[in-house]
This record gives structure tokens, C-alpha cells and sequence, in this order.
């Protein structure tokens, strides 16, 4: 039934009910937020994930503030997000421990104002607690979510979508494909199910509790600088390929280990090593290694995960031909970690896609929001996951001799991993559908002209793969990425 005024649930204000339904498949970031903000949006949602529970793996992610701009509209999750807070001083390192560069987050320096200026940003997350707050959220607004409920096919006529399940149908006006990476329904997606292809990398990474260091040793001198600097986020480079980032906040520490992938990388997506294993691995990389990053490792108290970094090359068109299927997140876009994006996308999306449905208002318009809300994001994204190739190359190829000092406050540049650019952290993705959706809408249906600004200003596009990065990464290419367009601060 469409309502006339809103109502406030949980101290959420829920726009007048449109009566129409979002189905939605995935509980991870993406599917998530994008729940959040339809059900706040006056949709009907329903979330089916396949798996009993979220999962507890993961150690932290970053979202910067562009994936926070409506965290405000949401009293019970903004007090959660603020009960943690790891303000961070991002350092750039020697395998021997020597700082080249110590920075604050670009957003985080004086006199900077970024998208949502309510928020204090967190510059760590950790990501099963920040899902489990997501998923409290969603919740306490009373939109269902069914647990081991494993989405298989798909039909799509001009006025609805069925969700076949192995627990039943679910019908819906439009439906959310929020099934990540390893998303295997067949979607009928144009290039949607183009192969996933192995990068030839993986990251072994995994958090845990501070206390479970002993006391007196290397590693816990190591982790105590946190009482006297704060948490940080330490990025080591200079070993034969490698990089490997600390993470130190109060309560959890963690790291990630990007390397080629080896024999042990191959037999799985996700292999469970020994940290003693990875020590090998880690080792070779360098005869230069603080003793004390090394007993750091050593001393991980659980088997690590080490994730096979898998790929699928962008693909333009993330909607369905009748356009009432729209992939979100990892589904539709593939993120390397070196890319920092994955969950800020993921979420992003979910912000764009509420608003876009909202802008279209009826249920026969659904099919344009969709194709509005990809037009609106394709471009950005993809430019974001080129930038994890770029930063994998000189994260691991960089190397500085032990007298090396960037100016303060600022990144060398040979590595650009630490140059984020305004263009990303000042977006507002709901206020950017709200201002463009009437002109990207008469692009599509009318031919009109329509340029994104949500890309770096002055940025010419440049369609990407897979092989065309490899390719020149093994010609010693530079990118010249972050040189196309203004990518500062
Ligand atoms: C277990 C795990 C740990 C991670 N750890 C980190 C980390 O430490 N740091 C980091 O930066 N990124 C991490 N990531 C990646 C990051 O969370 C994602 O890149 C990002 O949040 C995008 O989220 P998404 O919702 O698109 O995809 P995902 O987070 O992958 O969520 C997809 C969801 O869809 C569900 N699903 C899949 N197929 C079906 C189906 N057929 N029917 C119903 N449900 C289905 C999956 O079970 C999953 O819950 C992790 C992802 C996972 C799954």
C-alpha cells in the first residue's frame, strides 16, 4: 500500500511506503547497505543469503567518507560506528622498520572537508564487526532477512522477477544482485558470468586479539607503540614482490601478505597456512626483515587465511536487458585489497541504487533506474579497480634505501597507493543520483549528452582488462593513471 507521510522506526525516518519490492541477494556489504537504504527509501526489502550466519572472517577495511554520507540517517548504527574509532597514522615503511613517510588519511588532514563531515571517520574497520552492526541495523527496522537460503535461477519477465531458491520463490519488482565475487546464479546479465580468472597473486591476512602476544617479546614492543602513537596502518615495502601491511588498534591487531601466488595458493580460493608457512614466504622476500615484524607473524595464534586473488574484467552493462536485475558490489565490479575499494563500491552502490530507484518512483520506471544507476557509476568504478593494479605494481616494486625521508605529511611518489584524490572521498553518491538522474535518464532514453563528474576532473576515460594491465606492467609500462585528471587533494 503506498503511504502518504513517512514513519521513523529506530529512530530512522522511512520515506512514504511505495509498495513496491526489492529482493535482495547477498547479506555482505553491498547487500546490506543496499537493504538499508531502499527500506529507507519506502521499498519493500527482503535479503536471502545462502550461508547459516555472517561470516566471522575478516580482518579490517576502510571506508572512507563517501560510503558514509547517510551512516547520519541511521541513529542506531552511527552510535555503534563511533563506539569505534581508530583515527590512524598511515605509514609508509623498509622491510628493517626505517619510516619513509608517516601521513594522516588525506580526508583526516587541517582544513580538509570531505563528504559527510558528521562523521568522524574511522579509518580501520573491523569487517565482521562492522557487518554485525549492518546487519542490527537492518534488524531492528524489522526487514527479514533469511539465512541458508541459496538463491539458484532466475526468471525475469517485462513486469517482475522470481528468485528460485532452495527454500522457495520470492517474487520481486526488482531485485539486487549482491552475491559477491563468486556469484554463480545466472544472471541473465549481459558478460555478467564472464570468466573468473586468477590473478597469479594472493593475500595471506587474518586479525586477532592484541593480549594474545606475550608479553616481553619483539612483537608486543611492537604493538605497544599503539598507547604511545595510536593505531596505525604500517605498509612495508621493499622485499622481492611482496608488501605487507600491520594493522595496530588497542584491542585487535592484523595483518595482510600480498604475494605471487605459489603452489600452496593454487590449490583453493582461500587456503589455510600456518603463519610459520607464510614466515618462509615473507623471509625470502628480503634478508632484511625487523626481528620484531617477524615474531609479529609468528606469533598469529589461529591458521591464516590466504585468498587467492581472483578476477573478472569490468563489464560496462551491470543490468539485466529488461533492466529489473541490477548486480551490486563485487557481483558487478571485481576489487584487488591494493585498490582499498571493494567495500567503499560495494557500499556506494547501495547508496546510488536506493536513490535511483526513489528518483523513478514507480514501478514501471524501475527498469531505468537501474540503467540510470549504472551509467551514474560504471566509470567511477572502474577507474577505482584499475587503481589496484597500479598500487600492487609499486607497492611491490618500490624500494627505498634506509636514509629515504619523504617531505612531511606527504607520500614519495613513486608510490601512489597513498594518493587517494579528492574526486573519491567528496562524493556524496545519493546527493550525485538526486542532482544527475533526470540528465543521465535523458541520455539513455533520448540521446541526449551526459558526462559523469564523479571521475577525476579532467579525466579522459580509457576502457581496461586484465591482460592489457599485465601487458604493461611486464613491458615496465607506467600507468599514468593518477596523472589523467586531477587526483589531489
Ligand atoms: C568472508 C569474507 C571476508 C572478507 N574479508 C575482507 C577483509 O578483511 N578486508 C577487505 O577489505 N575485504 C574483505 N572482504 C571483501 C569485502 O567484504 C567485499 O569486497 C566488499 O565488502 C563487497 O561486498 P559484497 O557485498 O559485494 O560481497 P560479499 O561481501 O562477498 O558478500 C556476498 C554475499 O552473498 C552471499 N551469496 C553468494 N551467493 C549467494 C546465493 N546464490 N544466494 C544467496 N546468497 C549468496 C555470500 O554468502 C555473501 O554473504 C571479505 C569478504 C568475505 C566474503
Amino acid at each position: 500500500m503506498n503511504g502518504t507521510s513517512g514513519t521513523v522506526v529506530d529512530g530512522v525516518y522511512r520515506y512514504p511506503e511505495k509498495g513496491i519490492k526489492v529482493v535482495i541477494v547477498g547479506a555482505g556489504n553491498g547487500g546490506l547497505t543496499a537493504a538499508l537504504e531502499c527500506w529507507r527509501k519506502g521499498f519493500d526489502v527482503v535479503v536471502l543469503e545462502r550461508a547459516a550466519e555472517l561470516s566471522p572472517l575478516g580482518d579490517f577495511f576502510t571506508i572512507p567518507p563517501s560510503a558514509l554520507t547517510t551512516l547520519k540517517d541511521y541513529p542506531r548504527l552511527y552510535k555503534k560506528y563511533h563506539s569505534k574509532v581508530h583515527d590512524c597514522v598511515v605509514r609508509l615503511m623498509t622491510p628493517s622498520g626505517h619510516v619513509v613517510a608517516s601521513l594522516m588519511p588525506e580526508w583526516k588532514r587541517e582544513g580538509i572537508v570531505h563528504a559527510c563531515p558528521e562523521v568522524d571517520i574511522s579509518f580501520l574497520n573491523r569487517r565482521p564487526e562492522y557487518a554485525s552492526w549492518q546487519l542490527e541495523q537492518v534488524q531492528a527496522l524489522g526487514i527479514p532477512v533469511h539465512f541458508s537460503t541459496q538463491a539458484e535461477n532466475v526468471t525475469e519477465t517485462d513486469d517482475k522477477v522470481i528468485i528460485h531458491t532452495d527454500k522457495g520463490d520470492y517474487e520481486g519488482d526488482v531485485v539486487v544482485a549482491a552475491d559477491g565475487i563468486g556469484s554463480r546464479v545466472p544472471w541473465p546479465v549481459p558478460g555478467g558470468l564472464s570468466a573468473v580468472k586468477d590473478s597469479g597473486y594472493a593475500v595471506a591476512r587474518v586479525a586477532f586479539p592484541r593480549d594474545t602476544i606475550k608479553k616481553g617479546s619483539p612483537a608486543e614492543a611492537l604493538s605497544k607503540s599503539v598507547d604511545e602513537e595510536g593505531p596505525q596502518f604500517r605498509t612495508y615495502v621493499g622485499g622481492d614482490d611482496v608488501s605487507l601491511i600491520i594493522f595496530l588498534t588497542k584491542d585487535y591487531v592484523a595483518w595482510a601478505f600480498s604475494h605471487e601466488a605459489d603452489a600452496y595458493s593454487a590449490e583453493s580460493w582461500h587456503n589455510l597456512r600456518d603463519p610459520e608457512d607464510i614466515i618462509k614466504v615473507i623471509e625470502k622476500s628480503s634478508n632484511d626483515w625487523d626481528p620484531a615484524v617477524l615474531d609479529f607473524v609468528r606469533q598469529t595464534p589461529v591458521k591464516v587465511v590466504d585468498w587467492r586473488l581472483m578476477w573478472r574484467d569490468s563489464i560496462e552493462q551491470w543490468t539485466s536487458d529488461k533492466g529489473r536485475i541490477i548486480k551490486v558490489g563485487d557481483s558487478a565490479h571485481a576489487f584487488f585489497p591494493t585498490a582499498g575499494n571493494g567495500a567503499v563500491q560495494a557500499q556506494e552502490d547501495g547508496i546510488s541504487l536506493a536513490e535511483c530507484l526513489h528518483q523513478a518512483g514507480i514501478k514501471e520506471n524501475m527498469p531505468w533506474a537501474t540503467r540510470v544507476h549504472n551509467t551514474l557509476r560504471f566509470q567511477r568504478v572502474s577507474i577505482l579497480q584499475q587503481t589496484g593494479f597500479v598500487n600492487r605494481d609499486e607497492l611491490h616494486h618500490s624500494t627505498f634505501d634506509e636514509s629515504a625521508h619523504a617531505p612531511d605529511g606527504e607520500a614519495p611518489p613513486e608510490v601512489g597507493f597513498f594518493k587517494i584524490g579528492r574526486w573519491v572521498w567528496d562524493h556524496n553518491p545519493e546527493d550525485y543520483a538526486r542532482r544527475s538522474y533526470q540528465k543521465c535518464l535523458e541520455h539513455i532514453r533520448d540521446g541526449k549528452k551526459f558526462y559523469n563528474t564523479n571521475i577525476p576532473p579532467g579525466h579522459v576515460f580509457k576502457s581496461w582488462t586484465l591482460e592489457s594491465e599485465y601487458k604493461r606492467m611486464a613491458e615496465g609500462g607506467h600507468s599514468g593513471l593518477k596523472e589523467n585528471g586531477y587526483w589531489g587533494m
